[in-house]
């Protein structure tokens, strides 16, 4: 039984400020030393239920925050960019169950440094007319690949967000947001405690968890994507096919979720030719 565990670091519990998940600085230093601990927890929950093999998939910024000498030596560890299934890179090996872990909610939400994939970039993104964040668009993702999202954890907006599109999965509440950059967590003890529990019985309750399908298969997505701002919809539409609709919006079509992912991606870095 093969599981992917996808880590990022805004949910993580005791992290809160665009500081803390930038490279550079002590703060950072000290959050990816959590971040690593909360994946350490997801890998030995996967373990405890009786898992053959876990990848641990590095999926925020650079994909190389956890130092690689700081994980459990029983799972393999997926870092570096870029790479086509990014933030689910792994579900490609074959995976029973998917676990999402410090993930946050979707760029205008709630939660604590909420963004969806770039947040200098993108202020919305739809997909058939549905807006998601990070877990809609790699649970869809991983979804094709036939995996299950089967347990995330972040804040408490995080988990409400996504309820409806994962209703099976197990959620495990880090911390409470009450701001973009405030908020009440749980000790880093305790949420690894939680997480590690989490994930052992979502593990061993998987099969009540189906792939998430945004649409029927062989059916082509309309993206919507609102900009941060109308520069970045002109530099995305020299792109062709692109559609502009508005100043700080443009559509594509795609034809399945992974070329959908990509052509986000690629807006992404593009974006920082205007940074
Ligand atoms: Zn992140």
């Amino acid at each position: 039984m093969n599981i992917l565990i996808s880590v990022d670091i805004e949910g993580v519990a005791g992290v809160y400020h665009p500081e803390q998940v930038r490279p550079g600085n002590p703060e950072y230093e000290r959050a990816r030393r959590l971040m690593a601990a909360e994946a350490n927890a997801a890998i030995a929950g996967a373990y405890d239920a009786g898992a053959s093999q876990v990848y641990v998939n590095d999926s925020h910024g650079a994909f190389r925050n956890m130092p690689p000498d700081l994980l459990d030596e029983r799972a393999q560890a997926i870092q570096g960019k870029p790479r086509y299934l990014s933030m689910v890179s792994g579900v490609e090996l074959g995976m029973d169950g998917v676990c999402l872990i410090g993930y946050h909610s979707r760029a205008q939400g709630l939660g604590i440094l909420a963004h969806t994939i770039n947040s200098f970039a993108f202020a919305r993104i739809a997909v058939d007319g549905r807006e998601l964040g990070e877990a809609g668009l790699y649970g869809a993702l991983a979804g094709a690949y036939g995996a299950a999202v089967i347990m995330a954890s972040g804040d408490d907006v995080f988990i409400e967000e996504n309820r409806d599109l994962f209703p099976h999965t197990t959620w495990v509440q880090t911390k409470r947001a009450t701001g973009a950059n405030s908020g009440i967590s749980l000790s880093p003890a305790q949420s690894c405690a939680a997480i590690r529990a989490g994930v052992q019985q979502a593990v061993a309750g998987r099969s009540a968890c189906r792939p998430l399908l945004l649409a029927e298969t062989g059916k082509p997505l309309q993206i919507t994507l609102q900009t941060q701002t109308t520069a970045l919809a002109d530099l995305f539409c020299q792109w062709p096919g692109l559609v502009r609709t508005a100043g700080d919006e443009l559509r594509f079509s795609a034809p399945d979720i992974e070329s959908a992912v990509r052509m986000i991606n690629s807006l992404s870095a593009m974006s920082s030719m205007l940074r």
